[in-house]
């Protein structure tokens, strides 16, 4: 095992991923030691570590006698498999990689389901592992006579509602000093660690898969689309780093999650939307990626061009829900998914942000963030780079999505109601400028029907109005075409 500057830098890694993934990585050497393995594990700051896991590899091959072949897991990541298929010729001895064991579908079965399909619609991709894995299924039918119960997980938050409290794992020695590490090798990637709050072993990710079990999941679906001021959390799950990072079983996620619906814990909107998310998008995301790189990260439908602001890093901005999800982000290394979709993605979506800019500010920003699973979220879902292969519409979206769904307006400098004039939220001119600049091709798109009729009642001078504060205000955030 190897901690190498080459995958601790591509990106500019947030800092609490950086700890997270060295401390796992210590903590399970000493965990397979205990068990009897023997173990070459090299740190960072090791005297000879060669910086690469290629390098690194050349190096134990030569310092050890009598190593017939070389077995790996395979990668997440395009760019590593692609270094890893030409280990072979380079060291002269076999190599096996091995199918990724994180997920409950392979990389196959995957290709085989989408080869020669019309709609990739993870919906049905999603019905068919739930027969395949017989989660809340009655027969062949589905549990509570539907196979998705979104209309139940929509509301907003009153009030009123307490959220709940979240477990915390304190940092041990290990990884206080990994800590120490990050903060002295690392301090121009993006992110704070005051707050590190992440497990580092498979017990304590168990601990946190638990809480969120016993804890939280009843209420999952209620509100699982709604934001609030100062509550990064809500009633998600926390559990995407662990599952990445391979601290926990999926399939095993979904069958205890199911259990609570069983025993009467959790309600079924709550436990069915749980496992959407982990048996049909995670699984969804990673074979549409594998089955479309390494073309996939170079399309950008909307011709989209413009630089990312400065904001997406300082949090220094007057649009409170924006300034919000960017301050979780780097406090936390974490917001929650329609933060990621509706705020931070809908307005790259509406400002034009390169696709490049973008895919790599979400690269950096997330402990759970890796390739495989951010680029289709980032590039299909949120900014629809690529022309639809995985939404049917583009999620764009004016101020009044995030009006609804969150209390952020009432402590904004902006006005979420209009769309011209003093106080207009800019996603609300950003919003008409979008589909009027992009008229023709969204006009294409079936589902935008009703959205693209609404373009067609509106004002000229109105729109020329809103395009000229688009224009202004895009100059004015450094999201200026990069030329
Ligand atoms: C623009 C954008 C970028 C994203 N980047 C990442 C990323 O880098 N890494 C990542 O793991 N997820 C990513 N997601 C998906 C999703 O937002 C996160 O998985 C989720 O917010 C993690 O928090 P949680 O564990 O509390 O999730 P919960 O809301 O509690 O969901 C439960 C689990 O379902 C899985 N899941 C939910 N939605 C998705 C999804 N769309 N794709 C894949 N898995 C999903 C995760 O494993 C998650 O832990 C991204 C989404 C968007 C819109
Ligand atoms: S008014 Fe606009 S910028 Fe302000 S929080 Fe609401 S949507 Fe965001």
């Amino acid at each position: 095992m190897a901690e190498v500057m080459s995958e601790a830098t591509y990106v500019r890694h947030h800092k609490q991923k950086l700890v997270l993934v060295f401390s796992a990585m210590r903590h399970f050497a000493e965990e397979l030691r205990e068990a009897g393995w023997q173990v070459r594990y090299v740190r960072l700051d090791d005297p000879g570590n060669e910086g690469s896991l290629k390098a690194q590899t050349a190096r134990t091959l030569d310092e050890i006698d009598g190593i017939e072949r070389v077995i790996v897991t395979r990668p997440g990541e395009w760019r590593l498999l692609s270094d890893m298929e030409e280990w072979e010729g380079h060291f002269g001895c076999p190599v096996e990689l091995r199918e990724d064991t994180r997920f409950i579908a392979s990389i196959r079965d995957f290709a085989d389901w989408a080869e020669g399909r019309k709609s990739l619609r993870m919906e049905y991709f999603y019905r068919d592992m739930r027969r395949r894995t017989g989660l809340l299924m009655e027969g062949d039918k589905p549990a509570g006579g539907a196979w998705n119960f979104d209309q139940d997980n929509r509301r907003s938050l009153p009030a009123s509602k307490d959220t709940p409290h979240r477990r915390d794992f304190r940092p041990d020695k290990i990884t206080r000093e990994v800590i120490d590490m990050v903060e002295t090798r690392f301090p121009d990637h993006f992110g704070t660690l005051r707050a590190f709050r992440w497990g580092v072993t498979r017990s304590e990710a168990e601990a946190a898969r638990d809480h969120f079990i016993n804890d939280i999941l009843p209420n999952f679906g209620d509100f699982q689309d709604a934001m609030a001021r100062q509550e990064a959390f809500l009633w998600h799950s926390l559990l995407s780093a662990y599952l990445n990072l391979g601290l926990l079983d999926p399939l095993d996620v979904c069958r205890r999650a199911e259990t609570a619906w069983k025993r009467g814990h959790a309600p079924l909107n709550a436990v069915e939307g749980f496992i959407r998310q982990i048996l049909g998008w995670r699984e969804y995301v990673r074979g549409l990626y594998w089955w479309r790189m390494p073309g996939y990260r170079e399309t950008n439908h909307f011709g989209a061009d413009r630089a990312l602001p400065d904001f997406y890093w300082t949090g220094e901005t007057d649009m409170a829900c924006l300034r919000e999800a960017v301050l979780h982000s780097r406090d936390h290394a974490y917001s929650h998914h329609i933060q990621r979709l509706m705020v931070t993605g809908n307005f790259a979506l509406l400002a034009g942000i390169h696709p490049g800019e973008v895919n790599e500010w979400y690269m950096i920003v997330y402990a759970d963030a890796y390739e495989w699973v951010e680029l289709p979220n980032t590039h299909g879902m949120a900014i629809f780079a690529d022309g639809g292969l995985m939404a049917s519409k583009p999620y764009a979206a004016s101020a009044n999505y995030i009006n609804k769904m969150s209390d952020f307006c009432s402590s904004c400098v902006y006005s979420p109601t209009r769309r011209t004039g003093e106080r207009a939220c800019p996603f609300n001119y950003l919003y008409w400028t979008f589909l009027d600049t992009h008229r023709e091709r969204l006009k294409e798109n079936g589902r935008m029907g009703l959205v693209m009729k609404n373009l067609e009642k509106k004002d000229e001078g109105e729109l020329a109005e809103m395009r000229r504060l688009s224009d202004d205000f895009l100059a004015g955030i450094g999201a200026v075409p990069r030329g």
